[in-house]
């Protein structure tokens, strides 16, 4: 998978004080790497730029060492997949939830992809031939529920590069801890980058950049920041 990296990088969005101040920061390959930082620090906004929906007023980002923005668009939207806070679910089956948005999957990969996110009883339902309507007319997912699924859309794709927002998410830290051990066995093989709310739960990241004010305050793995290295 590519590796990420923010070389210096600045944005003001238009009218607002500065989103990012000089931000730098690597995610290799096959790694997680974790955005801490309270509210307003630049995590979606450095988001937002990876996939080009905002450009830079300064600075660079790669992809696998490429500029992004010399990488056509359809690369850069194959390549990285956002799961997005509150994503919708579909009136429908769980697997209709995951087609809608990859209609060439087979039902083997919407299989696979579904036994690694999908809490265990949905699991031994699928197990036993139901696949569960969910939605309006079905089963009411919770938050957490919710996110697993959109999860499950987003790694059906196969991207090279996860970005995933769990700091909005309505998730206690047990379910977190869960979502979190579903997302290693699924997304094997991608480069994660996560927005996360405390240091404390990504104790078992490669790599947390610690934000404030569009600043990188600290990186390191857990243990550094913790020592205060
Ligand atoms: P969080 O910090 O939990 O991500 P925010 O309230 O900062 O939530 O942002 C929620 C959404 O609103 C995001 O999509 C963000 O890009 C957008 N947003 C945040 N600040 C502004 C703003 N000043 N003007 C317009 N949109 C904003
Ligand atoms: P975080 O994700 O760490 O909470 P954001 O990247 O959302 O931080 O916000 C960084 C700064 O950019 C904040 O001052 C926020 O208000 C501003 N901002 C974020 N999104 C938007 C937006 N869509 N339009 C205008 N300002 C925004």
């Amino acid at each position: 998978p590519p590796s990420v990296e923010f070389r210096d990088v600045g944005f003001a969005h238009p009218g607002r004080a500065q989103a990012l101040r000089g931000v730098s920061f690597t995610a290799d390959p096959g790694a997680r790497t974790a955005l801490v930082g309270p509210s307003g620090a630049g995590k979606s906004t450095s988001f937002a730029l990876l996939q080009r929906f905002v450009e830079p007023d300064s600075g660079t980002i790669l992809l696998d060492g490429v500029d992004i923005t010399t990488i056509p668009r359809a690369h850069l939207r194959a390549t990285i997949a956002h799961v997005e806070q509150d994503a919708p679910v579909l009136a429908g089956t769980l697997r209709e939830n995951l087609l809608y948005a990859e209609p060439n999957a087979t039902d083997a990969e919407v299989d696979r992809v579904l036994r690694v996110t999908m809490l265990k009883s949905f699991v031994d339902d699928l197990e036993r031939g139901l696949d569960t309507e969910v939605g309006t007319r079905g089963v009411a997912l919770s938050g957490g529920e919710r996110q697993r699924l959109a999860i499950a859309r987003a790694l059906l794709r196969r991207p090279g590069v996860l970005l995933l927002d769990e700091a909005t998410a309505q998730l206690d830290a047990r379910n977190e801890t869960a979502l979190r051990e579903a997302v290693d066995r699924a997304a094997l093989g991608c480069t994660v980058i996560l927005i996360a709310h405390r240091l404390s739960t990504v104790t078992d990241a490669e790599r947390i950049v610690v934000l404030e004010q569009g600043r990188v305050r600290a990186s390191g793995t857990h243990a550094e920041l913790v020592r205060g290295d």
